[in-house]
């Protein structure tokens, strides 16, 4: 049910931010499995969805976001392994994805920490949120609550499909967002940037011209 409405959606806001950014048609479909342990509410997490969603599509990623029960994330566990970069890189990056939104931070976790991910993860969840914090930067003149989980969960998703856990000056991969960055991403769409969506197609082995090829090819009538 929700997920074949995501799909259309989805496809909707890539025809306009495709046609606002010019890239290309996107090739590689995402699944992200959702698990709301905050209960945050369906309402909520499907806005935070359609932010992160149009996100990705500006790195040519087209996202089908699913709800699942909290009871499974008893069996899933989380992968801690250390690899390197190199070992990490040598795998694709899994089709399907596992989200968890917790209620709360561990105490001592700075609030500029609105969750983290296992970008070389091979099982399990790859990417955390921590709904208490979330709250807290938008309460502190930040967007809506739905907004900055689209943010957060955009922004972690960026460093699954990077497969790095490194920060970019500016952009959707900056480590630390100030007030002002905030504010900006109130008003419009912080996205990935040029270098991220590069890199995001190498990892994926697509090359913009072939996207762009492919975009040039269609012809609606
Ligand atoms: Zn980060």
């Amino acid at each position: 049910m929700v997920g074949k409405k995501s799909w259309r959606t989805g496809l909707l806001l890539y025809l306009l931010s495709a046609a606002a950014l010019g890239q290309g048609w996107p090739q590689t479909k995402l699944s992200i499995v959702v698990y709301d342990a905050a209960h945050v509410g369906p309402k909520t997490v499907e806005r935070a969805e359609g932010l992160a969603g149009t996100i990705l599509l500006t790195a040519a990623m087209q996202s089908r976001w699913q709800a699942a029960p909290v009871e499974e994330l008893r069996n899933l566990g989380m992968d801690f392994t250390a690899y390197t970069a190199k070992a990490c890189q040598a795998d694709p990056v899994s089709a399907v994805l596992r989200l968890q939104i917790l209620p709360r931070a561990p105490a001592g976790l700075s609030p500029n920490a609105l969750g983290f991910s296992l970008p070389c993860a091979r099982s399990g969840v790859q990417v955390t949120i921590y709904a208490d914090h979330v709250a807290k930067v938008s309460e502190r003149g930040g967007p809506t609550f739905g907004r900055v989980l689209g943010y957060a969960i955009a922004h972690e998703l960026g460093h699954v499909l990077l497969q790095s856990d490194a920060h970019a000056t500016a952009g959707l991969m900056k480590g630390i967002w100030s007030k002002s960055d905030w504010q900006r991403a109130a008003v419009s769409i912080v996205s990935f940037s040029p270098a991220d969506v590069r890199q995001i197609a190498t990892l994926h082995k697509r090359t913009p011209d072939e996207n762009a090829t492919q975009l040039a090819s269609l012809k609606p009538y």
